[in-house]
Parts: structure tokens; sequence; C-alpha cells
């Protein structure tokens, strides 16, 4: 329990200098798993094989899940933007875009505090206008983030189990992270 407390007071001490909405401590078995989610990775996401971040790039889902499930602990956190119309990609673009780099820096703020063996799973890399997969390698390995389904999890099922808010409004959207460390 000491650990514990160790532990959330250190990620509380910085956690509140980002515009995160909602924050939760899990450990991998509050996730939902699926080795279904590469099926629809595969067939109705227009990304898949097309990114170094993503499926099949990312290596097989039972490797995976194997290493989300190799860390003790797991931070939750949501951002939620504003945007004028939830349907205008370009608006959401840009609100993902921002919620990528605070997870990158939230990120930092771990392994800073946790050590290097950090990993976190967001909305997808979108950092370069064209993707070098499957030509040349990633441009920029340490900040290229995952995507949470890409590691075999269902994401409203895990924010429903959680409690997490999940639902978005005609002018809000939410965006989740996944930052798995031991401590
Ligand atoms: S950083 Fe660039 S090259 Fe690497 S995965 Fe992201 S978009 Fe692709």
């Amino acid at each position: 329990m000491a650990e514990e407390r160790d532990f959330r007071d250190t990620i509380e001490a910085f956690i509140y200098d980002y515009p995160v909405c909602e924050f939760f401590y899990l450990t991998p078995d509050d996730l939902v798993f699926s080795d279904k989610v590469r099926y629809i990775c595969e067939n109705e996401c227009a990304r898949y094989g097309k990114c170094w971040a993503c499926p099949p790039a990312v290596g097989p889902i039972e490797k995976c899940i194997e290493r989300c499930r190799s860390f003790k602990h797991v931070f939750l956190f949501s951002t939620v933007a504003e945007v004028s119309d939830s349907l205008n990609m370009s608006a959401c673009v840009a609100a993902k875009n921002r919620h990528e780099e605070v997870t990158l820096q939230i990120r930092d703020r771990f392994r800073e505090a946790f050590g290097d063996d950090v990993l976190a799973l967001s909305t997808g890399c979108a950092l370069c206008e064209a993707c070098a997969y499957p030509d040349g390698p990633c441009r920029h390995p340490d900040r290229r983030l995952s995507t949470i389904e890409s590691h075999g999890i269902l994401l409203p099922a895990t924010a429903q189990k959680v409690g997490a808010s999940y639902a978005c409004t005609s002018e809000t959207v939410v965006f989740f992270s996944l930052i798995f460390f031991s401590g």
C-alpha cells in the first residue's frame, strides 16, 4: 500500500501540469484484451499496413499483449477537446495531435520518475505528413506512439469497465492514452 501511495504521489506531483480530463490507476488485468482487435485493424482501418506505429509493423498481437502484461501498472488518462463540429476532420486531427503531444510529454515525465521502461499507447502516430513505412526507417522512433487498439486493447470496453467517460458530443471529442510502467 505504501508503495502504491508513493507512486501516486509522484504522478500527482506533475500530472496537473497537463490538460488531463480524467485519470485512473489500473493494472494490466483491468484492461480488456482481445486478439480480435487486430481483425478490426486489418479490415476497418485505413492506416493498417501504412505506418510503423500500426499493425503489422508493431509485431504479432500476442507479443504486443504480452508486452502490455509485463508491466505492473497502467495509468489511463483522457483529454477533451472542444471543436466547432466533431464531424470536422481537420479540427479533430489538430485536437488529436495536441493529445499526442501531451501524451509524449507525460510519457517523458513517467520516464524521469520510473525509469526508461515505460510504454505509451495513444491515438496513433501522425508526426510525418507521409509515413516512411515501408520503404525507409521510422524518422522519429522514440516519439512514435502506437494506438491502444494496435496492442489488442478494446478501448470502449475498458473505459466502461473502469468508469471512464467516453461520450463525445457534436462539439467535444475525447482522446485516451495508456502509460505502462513498473515503478
Ligand atoms: S514518426 Fe513518421 S515515419 Fe515514424 S511512424 Fe510516425 S509518421 Fe511514420
